[in-house]
């Protein structure tokens, strides 16, 4: 067979249509009012939040897959003390921190978490190295930990994680706690699991991908783990439907499958991310108390950012390149 000239190969190439892209990110949800923020505060969450979102939206346009843009803005929100994740992640009761995340793919429904570990300085990052370098889905505690030492990730002392708010917090939440009746902290005691990140991206390929990365509740013990870890509940992605990373009371999240409730809304009864979204949070949960929220991002670049608390931290870059940083409802 005669080889293909240039201009022939140049014919036959398909031209790579750039699709849109966008990005959205959280950064906890809960009881979170302008009379409970000071104006630094606000500005210190604006302003990461900001770059977060920017250096996600960075990897986008440069090419980078969307799970490369969700590793990189969570990563910035991790190193962060403002949230509840990385650095600054709150206390276990035994005062230690115990941190849970994961990531998942919306091309191939490949996903990767980690579970309750405690030296891994960006779980996030350790999670894309389960969907990636191992067969499994899911890894915990110790041998989570020896995974990604293994695999060569930054590792630290768990008190690397310690900050003077999170210690503070969970001792409010000890005095307040009766007999461990994690129900009662709810109510008396709402801010203590306050800062969750996440985020959703769609990249130029037209690929979606979700994470979500925690210190889950202040206080837990036993080994608890939430909704941040478990695909389907606090995270999931399926290019054929939408893009969702939740935040909010992780057990409500297990129990109703958030995330994947909302995609199966969207890919079987036809329905909008927003009426999707709303439905199961200011429906479904509402009517059980679960508390908390979501961002969510389908392969066309619609975002949607529903949530049944006070306020939720939130920015996105849409498909039109405008920038919005949200915390108030
Ligand atoms: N969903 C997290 C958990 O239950 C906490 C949060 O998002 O605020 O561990």
């Amino acid at each position: 067979m005669k080889p293909l000239s240039l201009a022939a190969l140049l014919f036959i190439t398909p031209i790579v249509s750039a699709n849109d892209i966008a990005i959205a990110i959280h950064g906890g949800a809960g009881t979170i009012t302008r009379q409970s923020m000071t104006a630094e505060q606000e500005a210190a969450y604006r302003a990461k939040l900001e770059e977060a979102v920017k250096a996600g939206y960075a990897r986008l346009q440069q090419g980078a897959s969307s799970l490369e843009a969700v590793q990189t803005a969570i990563n910035v929100m991790e190193d962060s003390e403002l949230f509840n994740a990385g650095k600054g992640a709150v206390f276990t009761w035994d005062e230690i921190h115990e941190l849970d995340a994961s990531i998942m793919d919306g091309r191939t429904r490949a996903a990767g978490s980690v579970a309750g570990v405690t030296q891994i300085k960006n779980p996030i990052n350790a999670a894309r190295a389960v969907m990636e370098q191992s067969v499994h889905v899911m890894l915990s505690g110790s041998g989570a930990d020896a995974f990604a030492r293994e695999q060569g990730l930054d590792m630290v002392d768990n008190s690397y994680f310690d900050t003077p708010r999170r210690r503070e917090a969970l001792r409010k939440a000890k005095a307040k706690m009766i007999k461990n009746d994690h129900a009662s902290l709810w109510q008396q005691h709402r801010d203590y699991k306050m800062g969750t990140v996440g985020a959703v991206a769609l990249d130029k390929q037209g690929n979606l991908a979700a994470g979500t990365s925690t210190g889950g509740m202040t206080a837990k013990r036993w080994g608890r783990i939430g909704d941040a870890p478990i695909i389907g509940a606090g995270t999931f992605a399926d290019n054929t439907s939408c893009a969702v990373s939740a935040t909010g009371h992780g057990e409500y999240f297990i129990r109703y499958q958030v995330a994947a409730d909302i995609c199966a809304r969207v890919k079987y009864q036809g329905k909008t991310i927003e009426q999707a979204g709303n439905e199961v949070i200011n429906g479904v949960l509402n009517a059980d108390a679960g508390e908390g929220g979501v961002i969510i991002l389908d392969s066309k670049g619609n975002i949607s950012m529903p949530f049944n608390s006070e306020g939720m931290y939130r920015a996105s870059i849409d498909k039109n390149g405008k920038v919005s940083v949200q915390i108030y409802r």
